[in-house]
């Protein structure tokens, strides 16, 4: 059986777990936290990375920083996790979806602006399979407006827009470490913000509401409770896990490139002559091989593929049904203009195993099935 995601493993994550339990320090923000934050902050260029519990849990920050509120509107893609829209949901917030773009299935960004209303307070771009969304248009847009920008970089820890790290251009980026991510602890992510004015209520949130981190840096003498907080801070045991994913950070990312790079050389013949069509990679992204996925001619050929796949032992899988279409979504939200590519392009859309490790004789396997499938 060759797995669609195996999660990542390196060799010292056990090593550095027991290292964090002799430093009697397994809550949060312990060492390892802070080698992860302070790793990241340097590679990637960032102001600030506040390790967190989970993607879910940042873009839940970056709601209450964003100061949303009932009523105001939010810009997102339809086709995307579930999450990005639940955060703003949390905060009262309505929906408005807006149409991809099918080479990147990343927001369009030329459909934004028609979608902004006096409402309008924050625009939020998915780096789909860790391809950068076209920022420099969408920064313009959200100075041109006044509104913020929260970017699901789940999928885009390690890529970058044009050299600068996804995560680190709008006014907060989201990472996820969760199993089926690049780097992982399991369930985690981090909250990534430039702006020193957001530091002091990003931690306050993120301990209870609390001034902890303060009082733990010697700059008040007692904590106290000072605004609406949760409890957003991962064990250092889950961070110790991480560490030993971000120190092999180049080793895993190559990896991964190897594999994408192999299934886009060997897949290119079927696009060639019409069966399917391959991933867009555009001038301006370096991305991170989150994803390998391929689109077929449409959604009852994609459940034949997936079915003989299967059969001959390889998981494939899809996703995502798009918000606007499921009960929430039209609870939550609307789709703002005409649904040209988020349904159609979704239902076409499969994704190969791919995972660090995804050994060369099983990513073989993977491509004799889809020839064999296509003959
Ligand atoms: C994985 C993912 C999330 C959620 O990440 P968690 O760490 O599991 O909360 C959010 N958005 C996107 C686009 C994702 O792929």
């Amino acid at each position: 059986m060759i797995d669609f995601n195996v999660p990542p493993f390196t060799g010292k994550e056990l090593e550095y777990m027991q290292q964090a339990i002799k430093n009697k320090k397994i809550c949060g923000d312990g060492e390892f936290t802070k080698k992860c934050s302070h790793w990241m902050e340097e590679k990637f260029q960032a102001n600030h990375v506040l390790l967190t519990t989970s993607c879910t849990h940042a873009l839940e920050m970056a709601a209450v920083l964003t100061q949303v509120k009932p009523g105001d509107e939010v810009i997102l893609p339809s086709y995307t996790f579930v999450s990005t829209a639940d955060a703003f949901v949390q905060r009262g917030a309505t929906l408005v979806f807006v149409d991809i773009r099918p080479d990147t299935m990343n927001l369009d960004e030329r459909l934004i602006e028609d979608a902004i209303t006096d409402k309008t307070k924050v625009i939020v771009p998915v780096h789909y399979a860790g391809v950068g969304c076209a920022m420099d248009e969408i920064m313009e847009i959200a100075a041109r407006h006044h509104l913020m920008v929260v970017e699901d970089a789940a999928q885009g820890v390690y890529a970058y827009y044009k050299g600068r790290a996804l995560g680190t251009i709008g006014d907060f980026g989201c990472y996820s470490f969760h199993e089926t991510k690049n780097y992982s602890m399991g369930e985690g992510g981090a909250l990534v913000f430039q702006n020193n004015d957001f530091l002091e209520r990003a931690e306050i949130i993120r301990e209870k509401g609390t001034d902890r981190s303060k009082f733990f840096r010697g700059q008040v003498d007692k904590y106290r409770w000072m605004d609406y907080g949760s409890s957003y801070l991962p064990s250092d045991l889950n961070a110790a896990y991480l560490w030993a994913q971000l120190e092999m950070a180049d080793t895993i990312r190559k990896d991964r490139l190897d594999s994408w790079n192999y299934y886009n050389e060997e897949l290119r013949p079927l696009a060639e002559a019409g069966y399917i069509e391959q991933p867009f990679i555009p001038d301006y992204a370096d991305h991170n091989a989150h994803m390998y996925y391929i689109k077929t001619k449409d959604l009852e050929t994609r459940g034949r593929l997936i079915d003989f796949m299967r059969k001959h032992d390889i998981l494939t899988v899809f996703h995502y049904v798009p918000l606007h279409s499921a009960p929430a979504g039209k609870k939550f939200g609307r789709f703002h203009g005409e649904d040209k590519y988020t349904t159609k392009e979704s239902e076409r859309l499969v994704r190969l195993p791919m995972y660090y490790h995804l050994k060369e004789e099983d990513r073989e396997q993977v491509v004799k099935a889809i020839k064999e499938f296509y003959e």
